[in-house]
């Protein structure tokens, strides 16, 4: 007991809120991107290893990516 899992409520790196599995993820995504009528997703943190959600498209150069089809 103890140091074998950590839960982070908060992200240490961020501040944001952590959510633990992917699954919760998703769901938070959904259920938030209904409420708010904005489009979210989740990611994977570098500094928790948990996932946060985002309002940021993925990233430039994947919009551009996927724009360049004519
Ligand atoms: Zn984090």
């Amino acid at each position: 007991m103890g140091v074998a899992v950590k839960r982070f409520v908060t992200c240490p790196g961020s501040g944001k809120k952590c959510l633990p599995d992917v699954e919760t993820a998703i769901r938070k995504a959904l259920r938030y991107s209904a409420q708010r009528g904005t489009p979210l997703r989740y990611y994977r943190c570098p500094d928790c290893g948990l996932f946060h959600l985002t309002k940021r498209p993925l990233s430039r150069a994947h919009v551009d990516t996927y724009q360049r089809s004519a």
